[in-house]
């Protein structure tokens, strides 16, 4: 012990003299003349007074006060000048890898050390740091899984997390285990850190700890919304009536009601588009603003027709208005193709006028630093940018803000670095933070490119991610981070969802086979956890795979995930049903009437008619590219997990197969079963739990006066007076007995003896002999 103890005291010695040289240099002083006109230093002397007498504070303060560089740095610094440098060990975490990495790398820079010396980082699969690293920047995925094996943490002195105003998952999962650990570690620091003033919340959850606020100063940000920037282009919103926007029904689920009826119509399109936003091929002269403007060009019909989800829009910049152009998009697709059509502008993509750049979770360190330089004399700096650039980093010469109003990274890397699905609406919060960041050097200007009334229907703060996670998938990705009981565990967070409805989600992981009976995660589990989708779609997806019909299954879970492509206007039902019969083909099924129309849109695509094959078929071009490039996304994730064969044929050997699909549709649907019931010349539909239901109109088996199979599967059912079920498969007895409930996830060897003597009576042949050459994969994938 003495002898580690001397050699510890002489490092920290070597390191306080280390650290004075560089303060004392020309470089150094620099830097620290910089670092103490940050908010953050006014309140240096407090908060290390607070750390030393509390083992639990709250900090708050404005994006780009200093606290993540700063405030870690500040202990670091001043137990490095007590000569007690070597004997702490600092850890903060923070929601995305990217700015770990990018905050590690800046703490380093002002402390004129290499990164991997005293200041280091690790994400998952990567990390620079040494035996002389004594302050760590990591995920908070990072510290969990490290939680998991060094439950005390030993060693550790400080932890901070980070970002806790975002409610990630991961740090309200920290949250839960820290507070547990803290009486077993009386000597251990935690110090939280908040870009808003929610402080109360965090500090009540740790029996009142003490909070500080650290004032920041910005300047007055002009709001902009869509219409304010339509006017500036000269178009009004009359000039959209042409629009046909009937399919657009669904998008407007919460925001209907505030939006004047006869207005609907004019602004729906432009909203949607807002969202996926790129550049025009067209570029209007002549206006004379001073203004960054976006300028939505969905507008004109001629556009319309040749729209393929991305929608077109050009960047007016004035080369004598100074500041930098911040551009929040929904995710990286949308980014790179914005980026690649300002760079084949004549005027945009020209580099001696324009610095593009872009950010968002992946890009390259090169990239990151050029975010915060200054560009040369008369260029301009356009950052397109993902809304990492709301709260984590910090762009000091924004001037100009684009909103796009949604956003799609809300889930972080660590956990298992799955992608979020779909862009989503941000809140109030957001688009206020959003509009913050041009602000921080002289006043100005932001566009959000949605109506005022949209924005006034945004949630005023967006819920904690625990609370917006289905409970289904939050319950198998705990399983996938932490030992112990989900009840128990979750009853112990900041805000807990109800225990009734935990419970129910264990059960009904169990009942899919993706926890066993002692609640421990199965194999398949592991894979559902791993795929951002509800775990039975994801199942579906898993025996999918396992029974190679890939591909049509492929399509139908991103189907079900995104919403129905298939449009059924008020006005036009009649039409609009015959329309999707005509995909069905007498299967009796919505899920291979989806796969078959996905089919033809991708056809249409190559043949250039896809505008033509979606008002034809009563088909949503938007729903269909997001399925798409969800199918994407799922074919990714199942490669990386190493599930799926490289060699696609083998994954779709049987995709030919109808019964094959049915029987996989059935073993992720079930339990959700409806019997046919014939009489005569009528026909009704049965489930156990409701008795009597009905097929949604726009179903296809709506249509039939008689259904050839005695069993529906259903995904949905929705309760209006009567209960009603959406899309639906009819299903052979067989395929009910060998691939719905206990079977399609894993039985006893008994049970499956028992099965077997069954196929001869009632299997289609080919069914059955696929089914036995594959049980054996599908036992050591469910069982192992
Ligand atoms: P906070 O965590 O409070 O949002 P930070 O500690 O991240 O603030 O940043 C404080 C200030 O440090 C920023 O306002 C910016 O001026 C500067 N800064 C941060 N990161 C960098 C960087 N990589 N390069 C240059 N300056 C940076
Ligand atoms: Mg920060």
């Amino acid at each position: 012990g003495s002898v580690m103890e001397k050699v510890l005291q002489r490092r920290s010695l070597q390191m306080r003299n280390m650290q004075r040289a560089w303060l004392e240099s020309p470089e150094g002083k620099k830097m620290l003349d910089f670092r103490k006109s940050l908010p953050a230093f006014q309140e240096k002397e407090r908060l290390l007074q607070a750390i030393a007498r509390n083992q639990v504070i709250v900090i708050s303060g404005e994006t780009g006060c200093g606290k993540t560089t700063q405030l870690p740095q500040y202990i670091l610094e001043s137990e490095i000048e007590s000569g007690r440098g070597a004997f702490c060990s600092i850890i903060c975490t923070q929601p995305r890898r990217i700015s770990a990495m990018a905050v590690a790398e800046r703490v380093s820079a002002e402390r004129g050390e290499p990164l991997g010396e005293t200041v280091g980082y690790k994400v998952r699969l990567e990390g620079v740091k040494g035996k002389n690293t004594h302050l760590l920047f990591c995920t908070s995925g990072i510290l969990l899984r490290r939680l998991l094996s060094d439950r005390n943490l030993n060693g550790i002195t400080h932890v901070f997390v980070d970002e806790i105003h975002e409610r990630g998952m991961n740090e309200d999962f920290l949250l839960i285990v820290l507070k547990d650990l803290l009486p077993r570690r009386r000597d251990l620091r935690l110090i939280l850190m908040s870009a808003t003033l929610n402080a109360e919340l965090f500090s009540n959850y740790f029996g009142g700890a003490p909070t500080i606020h650290i004032p920041g100063f910005t300047h007055p940000v002009k709001a902009h919304f869509l219409e304010d920037v339509l006017e500036m282009t000269g178009y009004n919103l009359t000039s959209f009536n042409q629009i046909d926007d009937y399919g657009q029904e669904k998008m407007w689920k919460t925001q209907r009601q505030l939006v004047p009826r006869k207005r609907k119509n004019q602004i729906t399109a432009l909203v949607e588009s807002a969202s996926v936003v790129a550049c025009s091929p067209f570029w209007r002269n002549g206006f004379n603003h001073n203004y960054v403007v976006l300028l939505q060009d969905a507008l004109h019909k001629s556009n319309f027709e040749s729209y393929s989800s991305r929608q077109f829009c050009a960047i007016y910049v004035e080369s004598n208005d100074h500041g930098a152009v911040l551009v929040f998009m929904t995710g990286w697709e949308d980014i790179s193709c914005l980026r690649d059509q300002l760079k084949a502008h004549p005027l945009l993509g020209d580099p001696n006028r324009v610095l593009l750049l872009t950010c968002h979770g992946s890009m390259a360190t090169s990239e990151q630093k050029l975010i915060f330089e200054k560009p040369p004399p008369n260029v301009r700096k356009i950052i397109l940018a993902t809304n990492m650039a709301e709260a984590s980093i910090t762009i000091n010469d924004i001037v100009f803000v684009v909103d796009c109003g949604k956003a799609k990274e809300t889930t972080y890397d660590a956990l298992n670095n799955t992608p979020c699905l779909l862009p989503s609406w941000i809140s109030q919060a957001s688009a206020r933070q959003r509009r913050g960041r041009a602000g921080r050097v002289q006043p100005g200007e932001c566009y959000h490119l949605y109506p005022r009334c949209v924005y006034e229907a945004f949630a005023e703060y967006q819920l904690p991610e625990l609370l917006r996670t289905p409970l289904n998938s939050l319950c198998l990705q705990i399983k996938s981070l932490l030992v112990g009981r989900i009840g128990d565990f979750l009853s112990a967070a900041l805000q807990p969802p109800e225990p009734l409805a935990v419970q129910n989600a264990v059960d009904f992981l169990k009942m899919i086979g993706a926890l066993d009976e002692k609640e421990n995660l199965t194999n398949l589990g592991k894979y559902l956890s791993m795929l951002p989708v509800d775990p039975k779609l994801g199942k579906m997806l898993v025996m999918g795979v396992i029974f190679r019909c890939f591909d049509p299954i492929l399509t139908v879970v991103s189907g079900l995930s995104v919403r129905d492509p298939f449009l059924l206007p008020q006005e036009k039902k009649d039409l609009a049903g015959a329309a999707k019969s005509r995909f069905s083909a007498k299967d009796y099924s919505d899920h291979m009437a989806l796969v078959r129309a996905y089919e033809g849109w991708k056809d249409a695509e190559r043949e250039g008619s896809a505008y033509e094959y979606c008002w034809r078929n009563f088909l949503s071009a938007q729903t269909l590219q997001a399925i798409h490039s969800l199918r994407k996304q799922f074919t990714f994730i199942l490669k990386d997990a190493g599930l799926l064969n490289e060699d696609g044929g083998t994954n779709n050997k049987l995709s030919h197969n109808q019964a094959m699909v049915r029987a996989i549709i059935c073993s992720g649907l079930f339990p959700g079963i409806a019997s046919v019931v014939h009489r005569e010349t009528s026909m009704s539909f049965k489930t156990m739990a409701d008795g009597q239901v009905f097929l949604y109109a726009n179903s296809v088996n709506a249509r039939y006066q008689t259904i050839s199979y005695p069993w529906l599967v259903f995904g949905e059912k929705v309760k209006v007076n009567t209960v009603f079920i959406r899309d639906s498969t009819g299903i052979s007895d067989s395929i009910l007995i060998l691939f719905g409930g206990a079977l399609s996830c894993g039985v006893q060897a008994g049970h499956m003896k028992m099965l077997e003597g069954y196929i001869d009576f009632f299997m289609d042949p080919s069914l059955a002999e696929c089914y036995l050459k594959l049980k054996e994969e599908l036992d050591k994938l469910l069982h192992k």
